[in-house]
């Protein structure tokens, strides 16, 4: 049986080989950036891939998801490698598409290619055969949380009940079978160097708000209407006047937003609608800033006498990362790139789906960079694609070989060392009692 420095030398030769094929699949899905559950020629891409190298695999998941499945020589553990397929929204982005306003402006472009990039290394069968264990490769639709509407009509129509993609493939059942799961994000972040090894991400929970009033002629009968805008401009207010409870250690971010201000100028406005994020680095701290918010939007409608309803939308759990599994994760990451370019950040305030696998069994999302820019703004492109594409693959399926070679004996180590957060039906239980819907009546009995 080959060592695992063996199986890297030869997984990486392999790389080597198909550095530009590789390559070429992000530039290819940066030229067709798809926001989340419509990712449909970035999943098709991912199928016709998956069918070239002889990988059986399932799509449709979630809508777009796709799950490709290997199995090593002998028995063991299953490992996932995920994938996010989706882009973002913005129509500023050099590469935006020009009907959607689609853009590639978080990198996600780069996962995909290295997920199958990984693929094509380990499902070479004198690798495949000296790992222990099932190989999972994910596609996962979904992960950028945005257009809360559109999926949120999906949600109504019966067509997911998660807006993210990893909670819906975990409804699904999707990762039932996998005991551990890793996945590799891009970065611009000077400080995270070529490789980071990260901590902890935020939660978050959303929300939709609506402000109900009653319209009148703003001239003319002003005392007639009832003033939604004043009503959602106090609710704001009260949110900020909570900001001095949040502590500093819960690192709390509530970002609200008005979608809809008014119809016409002439007319005090009855119908004002916000959105919101939540989050938090733990549930509590979450649910707690959650109280407030649902408080001071309350006060904005008694204040002026309007209704408002509340939605609020489970979003994503605080993401924790499996300590075992970063070590390995780091140490191929110095013998890539060097010590010296190897980062660390200890918490995230942004959010991710992966916090929700996290929560069910032993996870990692560190960073790779080779990108400039800022994580979702029209700026953000990935430069060095050798770094970002090639390096990445190699830090995963370098990892995949110390987690699944020796009979798998570190995968076993890792498993057994880190008891689950939560089982998927607790997981289930809890998001569906985040969800509610409730209208609080501030108009005058
Ligand atoms: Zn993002
Ligand atoms: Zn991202």
């Amino acid at each position: 049986m080959p060592s695992r420095e063996e199986l890297k030398l030869r997984a990486f030769q392999e790389i080597d080989s198909k550095a530009d094929e590789i390559v070429n699949l992000a530039k290819t899905i940066l030229g067709h950036p798809e926001p989340g559950f419509r990712e449909n020629k970035t999943s098709h891409l991912v199928a016709t891939k998956f069918a070239e190298m002889g990988i059986p695999f399932r799509a449709g998941l979630a809508l777009t998801g796709v799950r490709g499945e290997l199995i090593g020589g002998t028995a063991g553990p299953a490992l996932a490698i995920l994938g996010e397929l989706d882009s973002l929204i913005v129509n500023e982005h050099p590469m935006a598409d020009a009907a959607t306003g689609a853009a590639h402006a978080c990198g996600h472009h780069c996962q995909i290619a290295m997920l199958l990039g990984t693929a094509m290394a380990l499902s070479q069968p004198d690798i495949l055969s000296a790992l222990s264990g099932r190989l999972i490769f994910m596609a996962v639709p979904a992960e950028e949380y945005i257009e809360i509407e559109y999926r949120d009509d999906l949600r109504r129509e019966g067509k997911l009940e998660f807006l993210g993609g990893k909670p819906e493939l975990i409804r699904l059942g999707e990762f039932d079978d996998v005991d551990m799961s890793m996945m590799l994000h891009t970065t611009s972040v000077p400080e995270e160097k070529q490789l980071c090894i990260s901590g902890t991400n935020n939660g978050t929970v959303a929300k939709r708000i609506e402000f109900i009033g009653r319209g009148a002629h703003a001239g003319g009968s002003p005392h007639l209407g009832i003033n939604a805008l004043n009503a959602a401009t106090l609710a704001l207010s009260a949110i900020h006047y909570n900001r001095e409870t949040f502590r500093d250690a819960d690192t709390v971010r509530v970002h609200p937003i008005i979608t809809r201000g008014g119809d016409a100028v002439s007319a005090v406005p009855a119908d004002v609608r916000m959105e919101t994020f939540v989050r938090g680095r733990t549930i509590e701290a979450i649910m707690d800033a959650n109280r407030k918010t649902d408080r001071a939007l309350k006060a904005g409608a008694l204040a002026v006498g309007a209704n408002v309803k509340i939605q609020t939308i489970p979003g994503y759990m605080p993401l924790t990362q499996n300590k075992a599994m970063a070590d390995i994760f780091r140490a191929n990451s110095v013998d890539l790139v060097g010590e010296e370019n190897v980062g660390h950040v200890a918490h995230r305030t942004g959010s991710t789906d992966m916090g929700d696998v996290s929560q069910l069994m032993p996870a990692i999302h560190p960073y790779v960079g080779g990108a400039t820019g800022l994580g979702h703004g029209a700026n953000y492109m990935v430069e060095d694609y050798n770094l970002a594409v090639v390096t990445a693959t190699k830090a995963l399926t370098s990892t995949t070989i110390d987690l699944l070679a020796d009979g798998a004996n570190q995968a076993g180590k890792v498993i057994s060392g880190q008891r689950a957060e939560m089982t998927r039906d607790q997981y289930l239980t809890f998001m569906r009692q985040l969800a509610s819907e409730e209208t609080f009546r501030g108009t005058d009995p």
